[in-house]
């Protein structure tokens, strides 16, 4: 094949051939004198594990299609359940609530699945182009055992949500994850938060965190998250690592000199995402950290989605806190961060790379498209933030690693054939906040357990993808 491989692990490339039987990689590194059935040219591409990513909330999404905004760019993993909301274990009746940001995750008539393990089953009988690592969702479990979300949950309740978190690794997830910034969740106690990833503890899973805050506040709710891994016992990912709001720009020397320290301690890692903007629910909080809001889809007015916040208030002649009480419920994308601080997370040395897109967003952040090819393109070859092999280290080995999936994220024989060729001078993100559902540029061929999902710039159709194992 003669490509450069970059093996995953942040070893320098090597110019090299590879090869695949079945769904394994069969040998890599100089093959000469090997035959095969089919052989493809590769001269000056990169050849590279296919990409993990670390954070989405693609649950409803690998049941609806082939997950192009993913696959187009190199992605073959996806961790789901982010921020505490899985699409299971809930099966909602007529006339239930569906809270946000759960409404954001996918439409009310995809929370079917009563038992983490039926969505599973619909995951493997639908087929997906990309393997999946699962988590499952506290906002997720509060919504199915708790009549109001206001509260503490109860002994009672929590009880039945421990036994939700034990079914759920039972049945493959991978650990438990909350998100305390949301209203469905803020009421929580950091011990209820405890009680459950007690449970993904025992069972060999990590908890990852959508902090309480990640504004003004932001050290005192990461101190929480490291506390409630601690206490648990089990690694913390510190969820789209971010500082929000003008008068915190800088502040990710704090938070990071505050995750070194806890890393010396104990398991924690972090996720993020290699953009200034963030995306959420339309909310207050979030809008008044941010320099700017686009709205990236409304119920009541989809003609809205890609529009300026600041201008459907002014045509609607309204207040901009009015405007967002009026056009609920809604998303939107903020201009919240610092670019240094973006470029001081993404450098370090426990930082994966995660989306965190919403693919149900009708108009969305072009994160969801753009992510891994725009840390390769843009952060590791423009911009020289760290050297290809390091940026494929944050996409596929560290991410591996630190979730524990079995056999990917290396180009090793005997690990699957999850591959992703590309041009390391041409790969580039497309998608732009004007125009977010873009394929990314430089991407030959994408491959998920031996099968290509991706070629010659469209999906092949094939749905190779599994539930990833925990090593
Ligand atoms: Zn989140």
């Amino acid at each position: 094949m003669n490509a450069v491989l970059v093996d995953g692990t942040g070893q320098a490339p090597f110019h090299g051939s590879l090869a695949v039987t079945g769904d394994r990689i069969s040998a890599v590194g100089r093959l000469d004198g090997w035959t095969a059935d089919r052989v493809d040219d590769a001269a000056g591409k990169a050849l590279a594990p296919g990409f993990i990513d670390a954070h989405t909330h693609d649950d409803a999404a690998l049941l609806e299609g082939l997950l192009e905004p993913k696959i187009s760019q190199g992605v073959t993993t996806v961790v789901t359940g982010n921020c505490g909301v899985s699409l299971a274990p809930l099966a909602l009746a007529p006339g239930d609530i569906l809270p946000a940001p759960l409404d954001s995750v996918a439409d009310r008539s995809w929370f079917r699945f009563d038992r983490f393990a039926d969505w599973l089953a619909a995951l493997c009988d639908t087929g997906t182009s990309t393997n999946v690592v699962p988590l499952v969702g506290h906002g997720t479990l509060r919504v199915k055992v708790m009549d109001d979300l206001s509260r503490p949950a109860s002994d009672a309740e929590i009880a039945a949500m421990e036994a939700e978190v034990d079914n759920a690794m039972a049945a493959g997830a991978f650990g438990v994850s909350s998100g305390l910034f949301y209203p469905l969740a803020a009421a929580a106690p950091a011990a209820e938060v405890v009680h459950l990833a007690r449970r993904a503890a025992a069972a060999g899973g990590l908890y990852t965190a959508h902090l309480r805050d990640e504004a003004d506040e932001v050290i005192v709710a990461l101190e929480e998250a490291i506390a409630i891994a601690a206490e648990a016992g089990l690694p913390l990912v510190v969820s789209h690592h971010k500082v929000s709001g003008q008068r915190n720009h800088g502040r990710s020397i704090e938070t990071l000199a505050r995750i070194a320290a806890a890393a010396r301690q104990q398991p924690v890692f972090l996720d993020a995402y290699p953009y200034t903007a963030g995306s959420t629910t339309l909310n207050e909080r979030s809008w008044a950290a941010a320099s700017r809001t686009l709205i990236t889809w409304c119920a009541s007015r989809p003609d809205l989605a890609g529009r300026d916040l600041a201008e459907v208030a002014r045509d609607m002649e309204l207040s901009e806190v009015e405007a967002i009480r009026a056009l609920q419920p809604a998303g939107a994308v903020y201009f919240m961060m610092d670019e240094g601080d973006v470029e001081r997370i993404l450098c370090c040395p426990d930082t994966m790379i995660g989306s965190d897109g919403i693919p149900a967003d009708r108009h969305p952040h072009p994160r969801l498209w753009g992510s891994f090819a725009r840390v390769l393109g843009h952060y590791a070859r423009d911009c020289g933030l760290f050297s290809l092999e390091e940026a494929v280290h944050r996409m596929t080995g560290l991410t591996a690693a630190r979730f524990g999936i079995e056999g990917r994220g290396v180009l090793a024989e005997g690990a699957y054939a999850d591959l992703v060729l590309f041009d390391p001078d041409a790969v580039s993100d497309r998608a732009t906040f004007a125009d977010p559902c873009q394929p990314s540029a430089g991407i030959d061929w994408v491959m998920v357990n031996g099968e290509k999902v991706w070629s010659e710039g469209r999906p092949t159709g094939a749905r190779p993808g599994r539930i990833a194992v925990r090593a």
